[in-house]
């Protein structure tokens, strides 16, 4: 029989599918002997059968209750007992962690009677009602539906009412009264009571919790962090402790290191005298964790040892939430902690050098997003000037925007091209889509751990947080610096997540370090510890002695060619070369087009021969010693015209005004007109073009020959590889390899040299991958283009669908990231299966690459390790990324 419950004494650390991040790691904890409330956990699958049928397993309150009467009897006393009540709290926890996402409900357990048993054994009426309040309020909008800020309006206008700030600040019969209002705002607005029996409050909250898993904002965060809809949350129900008992009490949160620069050192919030929720929410201001060593040297000593064993067992950075109640410390949650890019790669670097990981393990906690992240540019220290107002840099990275204060504001603008940066005094989840759409987001309130930082960090966002300088108003939409600068909605500043500083108006951006370094290996070694060049050039090596898959770079132009070298590729996968009939050989290209003998053609492919010869000489320089493979002329020629309706205008106007149209331009429309074609992604392209336009081949594969033999006799190493776009036969390939030879031969012969160019194809269509090893009778290479694979595997045309309904589709869960952009495993996968067994069955030495912008997505990199490429080609900035990816599936 199926087990929806364990005890944290049961579950551990490798069952967080089952139990979710936070049960797991609290049945963890539990092991380690950590002080740990006792609880239970009821499983992932249980709320999967849940959100499924419509109503819980039969034996779901059968185990629950089991489990309660476990923890009633190790506690003494019973659930919501009337003199000595036994709280609990009831607590969401996915596999994957979605901070504030879904809901956590406290106190469960209290009611009219209970309240004044706690307020007696507690010694304080204060505290009971404290904690009755605030169950009130949380059941009442996570459970009942209550809007949440109702409640909060009724708790600043009796603030207001009493002339206290401060919540604390509130006596018992003020809250006993609040207690009240509550109750009586859920019964006008639900028409239901607040529940009095603690059973029926425990049942709904986890059923609650189960519901909140399709909560909309959970679902938006699962999107936005490619996280399956189906995974469901675990829920946890656990004995409840008390930070909100007076000054001796108080609940915090903690990071084991920077999670900002991954630097050694303490890191937290503390708030005295507050239930957790209190700290993450910003309600009040924190006080840094080293102030704890002052308020409670106890506590703040055991806590370091707790996180010193946290962080030895999990061998990495932990994030934990702790509560001090009467001065005895309690671990309620800890996590491996989410971390900046940075963070990410000089903690591995560090983490290696303690000897707590090994550099596998290192290269395998850093990602190639990550790098990305890290080769954007920075501002230019120099033209900062002085800045509006400094705050906790939270997530690093500069960012420029227009100022907005509200979510639906960043996301109207954004969705019209505009870049924003969000300015609240705090966020919440309600602030997701804003967060999303906008390209930093900046506080007044709040720490490194607060929800602003928290989700910023793990989306890569910038963020600079508690900017307390700041005053934001949100009603008449300005802020104000300290300086007395009124900042209002519209208006462009530069936010510096790396420094912690916003600047008025446009901050010139320069390369940032990491850049540097790739670029001309400057920087790196610094004194104090590992800097984040030097833990970049640690992965990056480690990735280059363990990686299988070779990488190369897309590049058209020698200056792409030489960054590429630079960056580490391995010589050029795709060399495109109808950028090369652009800009003022377009004539040269009409004319061909135009031909109206085969002189006339002949003579303008002529013409076009030394200006090719010429690119693929600059690019075969510099990539000298390393394969470059050049693909054939692969659009549609209609590409290479004036565009139709232009024309049509122009040969109208003319007409309109009784006037000869221009002879050239009529003979333009006549061609265009012949050419046009409905679906021209389908049409007259790649290899097609090549066997119904003639002297288009030869007078390509002359010019790279030549280039080849140029560079050979000026005493380079020449690796040009000759590639065939879009072939679906063998036949095709064949004609068309036929001709190439012949050319190769005739250079070869008259200047007395050896050409050794292999000729190879693209496999980008569904059927050459399915007669892969047919095809490979004729190539020597193929190269996966994947970007037309996915478009005919699919029947899709990219150029088309992305802004039509890919957003719907995503919405609806066909898939959850564009097959453009991380392959299609599946189907276009299953392609490539196909394709590399079959080729190489036929010729076993077949070499195999991918030139597709999948090249450089990580996910993607991945399978192709798996696959059994040769290597992966992408743009020269992707190269360190397929890299640093290429080790880490080799791991
Ligand atoms: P989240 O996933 O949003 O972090 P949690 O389940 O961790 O939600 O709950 C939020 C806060 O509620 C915690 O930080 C903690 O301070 C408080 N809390 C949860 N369980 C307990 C408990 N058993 N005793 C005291 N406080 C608790
Ligand atoms: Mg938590
Ligand atoms: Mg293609």
């Amino acid at each position: 029989m199926v087990r929806y419950v364990y005890d944290f004494t049961e579950g551990g650390r490798d069952m967080a599918g089952l139990l979710g991040g936070k049960g797991s790691n609290l049945a963890e904890m539990t092991r380690l002997g950590l002080p740990v409330p006792p609880g239970f956990t009821l499983t992932t699958e249980a709320c999967r059968a849940f959100l499924e049928t419509g109503s819980e397993p039969a034996s779901l309150w059968e185990e629950v209750s089991a489990h309660l009467s476990a923890l009633e009897a190790s506690a003494g006393r019973s659930l919501g007992q009337p003199d000595d009540p036994l709280l609990l709290s009831v607590r969401s926890g996915a596999k994957f962690s979605m901070p504030g996402m879904m809901e956590t409900i406290l106190d469960i357990g209290l009611n009219d009677d209970s309240v004044l048993g706690l307020a007696k054994v507690s010694g304080s009426e204060r505290f009971a009602w404290d904690s009755y309040r605030r169950l009130v309020q949380m059941f009442g909008s996570t459970v009942m539906g209550v809007d949440s800020s109702r409640f909060s309006r009724s708790l600043v206008l009796l603030k207001d009412l009493r002339g206290v700030q401060d919540d604390v600040h509130l006596t018992a019969s003020d809250l006993a009264e609040l207690v009240e209002t509550y109750k009586n705002l859920i019964h006008l607005e639900t028409g239901d009571h607040f529940p009095q029996s603690p059973a029926e409050q425990l049942r709904r909250a986890v059923l609650a919790v189960f519901e909140s898993w399709n909560g909309e904002r959970a679902r938006l965060y699962r999107r936005r962090e490619h996280i399956a809809d189906d995974l469901g949350t675990a829920v946890n129900v656990q004995r409840m402790v008390f930070g909100n008992l007076g000054a001796d009490s108080g609940s915090g949160v903690a990071f084991t290191r920077d999670p900002a620069t991954g630097r050694p050192g303490l890191y937290g919030d503390y708030l005295p005298d507050a239930q957790g929720e209190d700290v993450v929410a910003g309600i009040r201001n924190t006080v840094p964790l080293a102030e704890l060593q002052r308020l409670d040297a106890a506590s703040y000593d055991g806590l370091r040892t707790h996180m010193r064993t946290l962080e030895r067992h999990y061998r990495d950075l932990c994030d934990i939430e702790f509560t001090i109640e009467r001065g005895t410390l309690w671990m309620l949650q800890t996590r491996v902690g989410k971390r900046t890019a940075e963070a990410a790669f000089v903690l591995a670097a560090e983490l290696a050098d303690e000897g707590l990981i090994t550099p596998d393990e290192a290269l395998a906690r850093v990602s190639g997003e990550g790098l990305a992240r890290l080769m954007f540019p920075r501002f230019d220290a120099s033209a900062t000037g002085t800045a509006l107002a400094h705050g906790v840099p939270a997530s690093p990275g500069a960012a420029v925007g227009t100022v907005v204060f509200d979510s639906a504001q960043a996301v109207r603008r954004a969705a019209a091209g505009e870049k924003v940066v969000l300015v609240r005094q705090e966020t919440t989840p309600d602030d997701l889509p804003g967060m999303i759409a906008a390209q930093a987001v900046l506080t007044s309130r709040g720490g490194k751990t607060s929800h602003a930082a928290v989700v910023a960090r793990g989306m890569g966002k910038v963020c600079v947080c508690g900017a307390e300088g700041l005053t934001v108003d949100t009603e008449t939409r300005l802020f104000t610096a300290a300086d007395g600068t009124v900042v209002e909605e519209g208006t462009l500043v530069s936010v510096d997540g790396s420094a912690g500083a916003v600047y008025a108006g446009s901050v010139p951006l320069m390369d940032s370090a990491v850049i540097r370094y790739l670029e001309d290996g400057q920087g790196g070694g610094s004194s104090q510890g590992v800097d984040v060049v030097d833990a970049v050039a640690r992965a990056l090596a480690r990735a280059d002695t363990v990686r299988r898959l070779e990488v190369r770079a897309n590049a058209d132009t020698p200056e792409d060619a030489a960054r590429a070298r630079r960056f580490g590729a391995q010589g050029i996968g795709l060399c495109r070369t109808e950028h090369m009939f652009l800009g003022e050989r377009r004539k040269l290209v009409e004319q061909m087009i135009l031909a109206g003998t085969d002189a006339e053609r002949d003579r303008a492919l002529a013409d076009l021969l030394p200006l090719q010869r010429r690119d693929f000489v600059g690019i075969l320089e510099a990539m000298d010693g390393l394969p470059v493979t050049i693909r054939l002329l692969d659009p549609p020629l209609h590409e290479f015209l004036p565009d139709h309706t232009e024309l049509a205008v122009r040969i109208a106007t003319a007409q309109a005004r009784d006037e000869e149209p221009d002879a050239h331009d009529v003979e333009l429309l006549g061609a265009v007109n012949r050419m046009h074609e409905e679906n021209p992604m389908l049409g007259l392209r790649g290899v097609r073009l090549g066997l119904v336009v003639p002297g288009l081949v030869t007078m390509q594969v002359r010019a790279i020959g030549e280039a080849v033999t140029e560079r050979l006799l000026a005493g380079g190493a020449p690796q040009a590889e000759i590639m065939v776009p879009l072939v679906g036969d063998v036949r095709e390939l064949r004609l068309v390899r036929v001709e190439v030879q012949r050319v190769l031969a005739e250079i070869s012969r008259a200047a007395g040299v050896v050409l050794d160019c292999p000729v190879g194809t693209m496999i980008e269509l569904p059927r050459a991958a399915l007669t892969a090893g047919r095809i490979a009778e004729e190539a020597e290479f193929f190269s996966f283009g994947t970007n037309d694979l996915t478009q005919t595997t699919w029947g899709f045309s990219r150029d088309d669908v992305e802004a039509e309904f890919f957003t719907a589709y995503l919405d609806k869960g066909v898939f959850s990231t564009s097959p453009f952009e991380a392959l299609d495993r599946e189907g276009v996968g299953r392609l490539v299966g196909i394709a590399v067994a079959e080729g190489r069955a036929t010729r076993p030495d077949l070499k195999i690459g991918v030139c597709g912008e999948h090249g450089g997505d990580p996910d993607s990199v991945h399978f192709f390790h798996t696959a059994g490429l040769d290597y992966v080609s992408c743009s020269p900035f992707r190269v360190p990324v397929a890299r640093l990816e290429a080790g880490r599936a080799a791991l």
